[in-house]
């Protein structure tokens, strides 16, 4: 059914200048088909102009529009009104920013420390191996890229990290993590050595508890918890 819901949004509002923080409830009558960002523009355009919220391509590609909705981190472009209904049951929904980052305004988040830990893990190739001859291609097996394929459609946008208990607790974070893990399956990557120092060090992979609630929330569908236990036992 996608016909028209009367929705109740109760969201956290933070306001930087006051430092006040509150919850506003906005009442909405909202198109089932309609996905939260346009839940959060409409609230913009007929009810509340200084409501902030984040997102850019609004595709599920950039990663900007990550929330909490009723206990969940997901990604408003994602999230379709009649869908939220169906998944939580109730027509109330209690939003609030990502806790992995702190607060701007609102539901807008300062990702950059996070985004820190990810180019920690150095997301891309250290050493590459030289081309097979000049003007090549490096080639890799389908068998060897279906082992880690999955990985690389990560987006960054955090709900992992929000939803794992040790992110918060001295843990690179599980998508950091991941960055490093999927580039050690990479058969490019020489930096073999200097990628195990980073996945083990302190606040590595062993900082991860296998509560698997990272691969729960992922909106791409990743099982990141999986990498997780490959690095962990050193399969790659
Ligand atoms: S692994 Fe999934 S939830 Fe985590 S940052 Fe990547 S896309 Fe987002
Ligand atoms: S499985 Fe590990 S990385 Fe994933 S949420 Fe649990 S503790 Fe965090």
């Amino acid at each position: 059914m996608s016909g028209v819901y009367n929705i109740t949004l109760e969201i956290s509002r933070y306001d930087p200048d006051t430092r006040l923080s509150w919850v506003q409830t906005y009442q909405v009558e909202a198109g089932g088909i309609l996905r939260f960002v346009d839940v959060l523009r409409k609230i913009n355009d007929e009810q509340d102009s200084t409501l902030a919220w984040s997102s850019s391509c609004e595709h599920a590609q950039c990663g900007s529009c990550g929330i909490i909705v009723n206990g969940k981190p997901l990604l408003a472009c994602e999230l379709l009104v009649k869908d939220a209904v169906e998944q939580f049951d109730t027509h109330r929904f209690r939003l609030r920013p990502l806790t992995i980052a702190p607060v701007l305004r609102d539901l807008a988040v300062d990702l950059e420390k996070a985004y820190d830990r990810v180019h920690e893990a150095k997301p891309y190739l250290i050493n590459p191996a030289p081309l097979p001859k000049e003007g090549d291609e490096y080639r890799i097996s389908q068998e060897t890229l279906d082992t880690y394929i999955e990985a690389t459609q990560c987006i960054n946008c955090f709900c992992c990290a929000t939803a794992c208990i040790s992110s918060h607790h001295h843990f690179i974070g599980p998508n950091a993590t991941m960055a490093n893990i999927v580039r050690l399956m990479d058969p490019r990557e020489t930096a073999k050595e200097e990628r195990m120092d980073i996945l083990y060090r302190e606040d590595g992979v062993y900082r991860c508890h296998t509560s698997r609630a990272c691969s729960f929330v992922c909106p791409k569908d990743i099982d990141v918890s999986h990498f997780l236990a490959l690095g962990k036992e050193g399969k790659f």
